[in-house]
C-alpha cells in the first residue's frame, strides 16, 4: 500500500487547512498569493450547505502555501523584470490552431520567455505573425529552412507544435543544431520514436520536455500535494474521462500516421497522465477495449472511442475512457479511504474547478476551490527557460512522455487481444524536479 497508516493520519478528521470549528464550517477560505478561495460546505449528514461566507463570521482562513514565497527564491533565477531580450528565446514550430491561441499569447504572458523565431509552411501567414509578436522577418523559417535556426543565437529552445507523428523527426532536427526542445503532447506516435528523441537530445547535451501542462497547473499540484501528504489516506480508485465530438473526417487527428492513434493519444493521455501524476505511482497492468463503428467515415483509421483500467502496485486503480465522438466533457475523481479530490471540468485551458470530499469533525463535507484564471502555457513554458537557465532536468521530460507512451502501446495491445497486458515498470524517475512552486 502507499498510504501512510499512522493512526494520526487515519483518524485525523480535521480539513487539511487545520482552520477552526467555525471557521471550518463556514468559511471563505481564502489562498493568498495564487488567488485560490475555498468554500467549505457541510455534507448530508450535516447542516444545510452553506452558500457563502457568512456576514461578521470570522470568515478568513488561509489555505497552506505550497511553497512561502518569503523563503529566497531558487539560485538561477531570472529576474522576472529583465529586459525582454535577456529571455530565454523560443522557436515556435507549427503555426496551427494550439500556437495562435495558446501558445504565442502564453509567451506574452510569460515571465521569463520571448518568442525570438516561427517554423511554418506558410511564410505569409509566418510574417503576418510575425509582424503581431515582433518576431522580425529574417527570423520565418520554413520547414525547408529549419537547420538555419541553428544560425540564429537568439533561439534556445524548439517550441514543436506540429501533428504528433512529426515530433521525433522535428525534436531530432533541433536537437542536432544545438537547440533544447520542447515538444507537444502525445511526445511521438511511437516508444521506438520517443527512445531516439531522448538519446538525440542527450548525445546534444540539449534538455527536452514534454508539453504536460496539466502537471503545472495548480489544482492538478494542489491535489497531488494533498496526496503525497497522505490527506485522501490509502488511494483506492481513479475515474478519469476525456471526450469531444471531433468534425472534419479528413483532419490529421483521425489519420493513423500523423495521429498515432485516436482520442487515446490525444486525449485520453490527460486520464493516463493524470493518474500516474497524481497518485505518485506506476501502472504495472492494463486491461482496455476501443471500440470503432463500421459507418462513421471519420473512424476509418483510428478508434472513436477507448476504456483502459490501469492496476497500481498499491492496490489502486484507474478507470478511464476517452471519446472523440461525444459532447465536449472533461473530469476525474481521485478516491482515498479518507476523502476524495474531483476536477470537473479537468484538464481544460481554464474554468477548472476542484472539490474535495472529506469528514469534518464526524461529518461529511465538501471544499470547493476556485482560483483566478492562470496561463498554463506560460507556466510550463517559464518552467522549461528556468531548467535552461540552470542546466536542470524539466520536470515532465522526455522519459515522462515515453512512458505514457508505453502505457498507450500496452492499451492498444490490451484492447487487440483481450487480454489484460503487462506494462514494464521505469527503470528510474520519469520525472524531474519540481517547478517552483513561487512561480505560481
Ligand atoms: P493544428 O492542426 O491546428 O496545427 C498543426 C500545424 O501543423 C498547422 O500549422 C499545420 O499547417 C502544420 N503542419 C505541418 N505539416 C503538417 C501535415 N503534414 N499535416 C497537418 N498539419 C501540418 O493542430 P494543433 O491543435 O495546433 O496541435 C498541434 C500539436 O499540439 C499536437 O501534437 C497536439 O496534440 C498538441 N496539442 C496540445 C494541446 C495542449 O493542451 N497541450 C492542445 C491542442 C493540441
Amino acid at each position: 500500500m502507499n498510504s501512510d497508516d499512522s493512526p494520526d493520519h487515519i483518524n485525523d478528521s480535521r480539513p487539511p487547512e487545520h482552520a477552526s470549528g467555525a471557521q471550518s464550517r463556514r468559511g471563505f477560505l481564502q489562498r493568498s498569493g495564487t488567488g485560490m478561495a475555498a468554500l467549505l460546505m457541510a455534507g448530508a449528514s450535516g447542516p444545510a450547505l452553506a452558500a457563502a461566507a457568512t456576514p461578521g463570521a470570522p470568515n478568513s482562513v488561509k489555505l497552506p502555501l505550497i511553497q512561502d514565497p518569503n523563503t529566497e527564491p531558487a539560485e538561477n533565477t531570472p529576474d522576472p523584470n529583465a529586459e525582454p531580450d535577456r529571455r530565454v528565446g523560443y522557436a515556435i514550430v507549427g503555426l496551427g490552431r494550439l500556437s495562435l491561441n495558446q501558445i504565442l499569447p502564453a509567451l506574452s504572458a510569460s515571465k521569463y520567455s520571448r518568442v525570438v523565431a516561427l517554423v511554418s509552411g506558410d511564410a505569409e501567414k509566418a510574417k503576418k505573425i510575425g509582424r503581431q509578436y515582433g518576431v522580425r522577418e529574417s527570423a520565418i523559417y520554413t520547414y525547408q529552412t529549419y537547420e538555419k535556426l541553428a544560425d540564429n543565437p537568439e533561439v534556445q529552445v524548439v517550441y514543436i507544435v506540429l501533428p504528433n507523428g512529426m515530433h521525433a523527426e522535428y525534436t531530432i532536427r533541433a536537437a542536432a543544431i544545438g537547440k533544447h526542445v520542447l515538444c507537444e503532447k502525445p511526445m511521438a506516435v511511437s516508444s521506438a520514436e520517443c527512445q531516439r528523441m531522448i538519446e538525440a537530445c542527450k548525445k546534444a547535451n540539449r534538455l527536452l520536455m514534454i508539453a504536460y501542462r496539466s502537471q503545472y497547473e495548480p489544482m492538478d499540484r494542489m491535489i497531488a500535494k494533498w496526496v503525497k501528504e497522505k490527506q485522501l489516506g490509502p488511494l483506492h480508485e481513479f475515474i478519469a474521462g476525456n471526450s469531444q465530438n471531433v468534425g472534419d473526417p479528413t483532419q490529421w487527428r483521425l489519420k493513423l500516421a500523423l495521429a498515432g492513434g485516436g482520442p487515446l493519444p490525444d486525449v485520453g493521455i490527460y486520464c493516463l497522465n493524470a493518474a500516474r501524476f497524481l497518485s505518485g505511482e506506476e501502472p504495472f497492468e492494463v486491461f482496455a477495449t476501443t471500440y470503432k463503428p463500421d459507418d462513421d467515415p471519420r473512424f476509418k483509421e483510428v478508434e472513436q472511442s477507448v476504456q483502459f483500467l490501469l492496476r497500481f502496485p498499491s492496490g489502486l486503480t484507474a478507470t478511464c475512457m476517452a471519446s472523440y465522438a461525444s459532447h465536449e466533457s472533461r473530469f476525474f475523481r481521485l478516491q482515498g479511504a479518507q476523502g476524495w479530490a474531483e476536477m470537473n471540468p479537468a484538464f481544460g485551458y481554464n474554468g477548472l474547478q476542484l472539490r474535495k470530499g472529506q469528514l469534518v469533525e464526524g461529518k461529511n463535507a465538501q471544499i470547493q476551490i476556485g482560483i483566478d484564471p492562470v496561463d498554463q502555457f506560460a507556466r510550463e513554458i517559464d518552467h522549461m527557460s528556468l531548467c535552461v537557465v540552470r542546466g536542470q532536468t524539466p520536470h515532465t521530460p522526455g522519459e515522462e512522455g515515453l512512458q505514457d507512451q508505453r502505457i498507450v502501446e500496452a492499451i492498444y495491445e490490451s484492447a487487440r487481444t483481450r487480454r489484460a497486458v503487462k506494462i514494464a515498470v521505469p527503470a528510474g524517475p520519469t520525472r524531474g524536479p519540481d517547478p517552483d512552486e513561487e512561480n505560481f
